[in-house]
């Protein structure tokens, strides 16, 4: 119930609006979602929010992988190829 500070109760101008579109708004707005093509929240996650780290052996950005949630931390190289070039690096070094 709308009631105006006038005190008078605009149910004549109500009616006649409601019947220039009847049920149509909500309707079409419904629709253009779908007709928007992409649903609204995709399920993928996006690579942007993975965590990144430079390896140390190719200077080269990776990014995190499941394999290494547990040790994310002490991972240093962007491969087992890397991993091995590294630690012979360091060994050569002392
Ligand atoms: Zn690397």
């Amino acid at each position: 119930m709308i009631q105006k500070p006038d005190g008078v109760v605009s149910g004549e101008t109500m009616s006649a609006r409601a019947g220039d579109a009847p049920a149509a708004s909500p309707g079409r707005a419904g629709r253009s979602l779908f007709l928007s093509g992409k649903p609204p929240m995709p399920k993928m996650r996006r690579k942007a929010d993975l965590p990144t780290r430079i390896c140390t052996v190719c200077k080269r950005p990776f990014a995190w992988r499941r394999k290494w949630a547990r040790d994310w931390q002490s991972v240093k190289f962007c491969s087992e190829r890397c991993r091995g070039d590294g630690r012979r690096a360091a060994r050569q070094e002392g």
